[in-house]
């Protein structure tokens, strides 16, 4: 695999990062940046891009170390190894066999794009080569499930292609993605605001958005995940609907994984519970609480599922509620944004749960001229219930 970052990217976010620097009062790095980049406009015109952009990636990846958060976000999500892992491996295993060739050429490629990697390596190298000789045995467990999510994350190292991290326009343009994902080759494309690398006090902000992204692409390389691009059917405002509700689930479990791994999410817990009542009000409470906990707890989802339960409550209900804890004809009570209206057959964002309790006794009669088997508990969208009204002379 191999980190990329675009020349935008690095330009924006060095010259950012190097003014809120010297705001802040340090201007070491802000005058070396000026004493190698200012002398460029000297240059022929034609030789000044390829030099300015010499110049803000030595600052992006070495002096200030921006490239770092990728990586660390890379690592935390298990796209590649952990570098400590990889030193450390390569400390135990003296004798040179084909997969410690291979490691090595890891700690070599990261080093490529983070010069500073290999010194880091080298020095904790002596320092877990000490530690080595003080473990006993109870540490033998954490090394063997290490060791599986080593080989894990080598494996998606290997099968990656490439990631390359791009400047994002505004805030509707971040993101990723995934390049080539059913040819073979996959390149992860990252797209972040340049303006995320300037602040070193809200760089917790930025890991935790680049391993929210970077835990969406891992999905979508994953054939346990078996992401697919599904057609979604039924009009505008209905596929709007389910791919947003799609998102959520597909965002509590990127969130819920990561708390089980003890990382620091884009949102905690409660904002995403939120979140979730406001698609799913109009189920009842406890069973509201009782799906959520459920699919927070769940260790494994594929993409199927996820798509599948956002796109009809009986999945996701049949899933996380006790068959005894509702009936069917409670279920089909629950009146969620873009169900269809009885009436008007309508997605339905403004629902009229129960006409009859707000409406006088002659639109209720009016409705049931033209539907006989409606009752008002099935309720209508606003809309039919005004015409009824009207129709009725009491709207
Ligand atoms: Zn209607």
């Amino acid at each position: 695999m191999k980190v990329n970052y675009s020349a935008q990217l690095m330009e924006e976010s060095a010259f950012r990062h190097l003014n809120h620097l010297e705001r802040s009062g340090y201007r070491a790095d802000y005058d070396e940046f000026h004493s190698l980049a200012d002398p460029i406009y000297e240059l022929p015109e034609d030789d000044r891009e390829a030099a300015f952009e010499k110049v803000n990636r030595l600052f992006f990846l070495e002096r200030l170390k921006l490239g770092d958060h990728v990586l660390r976000a890379l690592e935390a999500v298990g796209l590649i190894p952990k570098r400590r892992r990889t030193a450390r491996k390569s400390a135990l295993t003296q004798k040179a066999e084909s997969g410690e060739i291979e490691n090595q050429e890891a700690v070599e490629e990261l080093a490529e794009h983070a010069e500073a990697s290999e010194d880091e390596a080298q020095a904790e190298e002596s320092e877990t080569a000490v530690a080595e000789m003080e473990e006993d045995d109870e540490l033998e467990i954490e090394e063997v499930s290490a060791e599986v999510s080593y080989d894990l994350a080598r494996e998606f190292e290997e099968r990656i292609k490439e990631v390359t991290v791009k400047r994002a326009i505004n805030k509707v343009d971040e993101g990723s993605n995934v390049l080539n994902r059913v040819s073979g080759n996959p390149i992860i494309e990252m797209r972040v605001l340049a303006s995320r690398f300037s602040n070193p006090e809200e760089a917790q902000e930025l890991d935790a958005f680049l391993i929210q992204e970077f835990m969406h692409a891992k999905d979508m390389v994953d054939p346990e995940f078996d992401y697919e691009d599904a057609f979604i059917p039924g009009n505008p405002s209905v596929k709007n609907l389910i791919t947003a509700r799609f998102r959520l689930l597909w965002n509590m479990y990127v969130d819920s994984r990561l708390a089980r791994m003890g990382v620091v999410s884009v949102l905690p817990k409660e904002a995403r519970y939120r979140e979730f009542d406001n698609f799913y009000r109009k189920i009842p409470e406890k069973q509201r609480k009782g799906i959520f906990e459920g699919l927070w707890k769940t260790e494994k989802l594929t993409h199927e599922e996820l798509l599948s339960m956002a796109t009809d409550l009986d999945t996701l209900m049949s899933k996380y509620v006790d068959p005894g804890e509702i009936t069917d004809e409670d279920k089909d009570y629950i009146h969620l944004q873009g169900s269809p209206c009885p009436l008007c057959k309508f997605p339905t964002y403004n629902w009229v749960d129960d006409p009859e309790s707000i409406c006088d006794e002659m639109v209720i009669e009016a409705i049931q001229i033209d539907f006989p088997d409606w009752e008002s508990r099935d309720g209508g969208c606003d809309r039919c219930i005004e015409v009824y009204e009207l129709r009725a002379g009491v709207g």
